[in-house]
């Protein structure tokens, strides 16, 4: 009854897609978390996982029947610059399931060991980076952001090599697919037409099947993206995310956040934030994730070029008019997000002056986002406060709170409505950095995994305030901020 019920389709595609290669196996491998649900979702017997049969193939000591290893190989523009050759440098993807509702996911491990793409790395990650990916993952997934997530992760018994040695850990992780944008750049860099064709083919059917029928399939999937891709980054900037490495190989083709490297929640919220320890100058920082994703986009659009129509002079007006939609859809995203934020049915002219300047206080006053969000929505409701020891706003607001009181006025929401969305819109638990950190510091010094278990129990339900959770949902003290996030 163990064992994974393996399907897989990447597997089936051309040679020239992936590398065949087996996971490494690690000393000593001990187990660390099991998502129960998501297992029972991919028809996997978590009991099984959790044992040491289990343990051992998401270590990668035993690669599992049906399995089939690979490594895939993409190219990918990194802090702008084309690189025409990465790949899963440290990641192997086993194979993929599917659900019974339909639904086909891959199950990567990331630590896995080098493959051919490791470019002189060790294929291995920390255990600090494997915690970080697993709790925010998980929250993404809870917060309702598309997103991959974390099916288990396991620690290795070996020691990483950084600045100094690490404890190391492998986690499996779950995406509709692995698919990026850097995989169609690869192909198209090396004018592999066929290849190109066949990868476009298998994107669409794999994640937008409703346009299999669209006449130009091509740029039926360039579209799919670029909306899928302008509403995940309007959910971002609506929570105060910053991804932290918008790399084209860091942007999958089905909209879920991938590569929760040097990434963050903001505290206090600043528009020119940022946490990446390798982004020096600020090229992925918070108010730059639109303009980012629309250059991103840009270049898959470029590499779609040669599938949009035989003739380039009329694919090129294709792939503009395309690349052109992305500002109007994001924000038109951007306005629902924001509308459901403040409590109004949507946003109007005018609306947009009280949005700005609610940030622009929330910068002088250097709030905590999500608190004032979560104010916001308490006020709207009416019946006190859960927050009101670490957050109340300043009387610099005491105008602006008038301006939205009278706002309200004019909505057409019942208040009842109103705060409803307003409470899922602006959750009161996120992954603080500094409880991330804790979580980390424990688990990598002392392999003492409750303060991760206990942070991600408290972010199962970030929209409903829970009084046993409330120390989540507290900012960090001076001493407690952290400043810069790690891949
Ligand atoms: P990332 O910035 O995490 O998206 O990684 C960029 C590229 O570097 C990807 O191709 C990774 O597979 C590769 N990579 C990152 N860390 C390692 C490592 N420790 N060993 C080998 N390859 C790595
Ligand atoms: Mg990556
Ligand atoms: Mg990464």
């Amino acid at each position: 009854m163990g064992s994974i019920p393996f399907d897989n389709s990447y597997a089936r595609l051309p040679d020239l897609f992936y590398t065949r290669q087996a996971p490494t196996p690690v000393r000593v491998p001990g187990p660390i978390a099991v998502n129960r649900p998501l297992a029972e979702y991919l028809g996997i017997d978590p009991d099984w996982l959790a044992s040491p049969e289990g343990t051992d193939v998401i270590a990668g000591n035993t690669v599992p029947e049906l399995a089939e290893p690979l490594a895939a190989v993409y190219a990918g523009h990194q802090f702008g610059s084309y690189n025409p050759q990465l790949g899963d440098g440290r990641a192997v993807l086993l194979g993929e399931v599917v659900t019974v509702d339909g639904q086909r996911f891959d199950i990567q491990l990331k630590g896995s060991g080098p493959t051919p793409y490791s470019r002189g790395g060790d294929g291995r990650s920390p255990m600090g980076p494997v915690i970080r990916e697993y709790l925010l993952s998980e929250a993404f997934h809870a917060l309702g952001i598309p997103s991959t997530r974390a099916l288990a992760a396991v620690s290795t018994g070996e020691d990483v090599s950084r600045e100094y040695p690490l404890p190391g850990a492998v986690m499996a992780r779950v995406a509709s697919s692995h698919i990026r944008i850097g995989t169609f750049q690869f192909f198209a860099a090396r004018g592999e037409q066929e290849a190109l064709q066949t990868l476009s083919e298998y994107a669409l059917q794999r994640h937008y099947p409703d346009q299999a029928d669209a006449p130009n399939q091509p740029l039926a999937l360039l579209n799919s993206v670029i909306s899928a891709q302008a509403e995940l980054v309007a959910q971002w900037m609506c929570l105060g995310f910053i991804h932290g490495v918008m790399n084209t190989d860091n942007m999958l083709i089905g909209g879920e956040t991938v590569d929760f490297g040097p990434c963050a929640f903001m505290d206090e919220f600043s528009a020119g934030k940022v946490f990446s320890s390798i982004d020096q100058h600020g090229r992925y920082a918070y108010a730059n994730q639109p303009a980012i994703a629309h250059w991103n986009l840009a270049t898959l659009a470029q590499a779609l070029l040669p599938l949009l129509h035989e003739s380039q002079e009329e694919a090129v007006p294709l792939a503009q008019a395309a690349v052109d939609s992305f500002p109007g859809q994001y924000q038109l995203a951007h306005h629902q997000g924001m509308a459901n934020k403040f409590g109004l049915a949507e946003i109007t002219e005018p609306d947009n002056k009280l949005i700005e300047d609610f940030f622009a206080l929330l910068e002088a006053e250097k709030c905590d986002f999500t608190l004032a969000f979560r104010r916001l929505y308490e006020l709207a409701r009416d019946e006190g406060s859960d927050i009101d020891p670490w957050f109340e706003f300043t009387p610099a607001f005491e105008l602006w709170l008038a301006q939205w009181r009278r706002r309200l006025t004019n909505d057409p929401l019942t208040p009842e409505t109103r705060a409803e969305r307003m409470r899922l819109a602006n959750p009161v638990f996120i992954p603080r950095n500094h409880r991330v950190e804790e979580a980390i510091r424990a688990a990598e010094d002392e392999q003492d995994f409750r303060a991760f278990h206990a942070l991600g129990a408290c972010l199962e339900d970030p929209y409903t305030w829970r009084e046993d959770c409330a120390h989540y949902a507290v900012p960090p003290m001076p001493q407690e901020i952290v400043q810069r996030t790690f891949c």
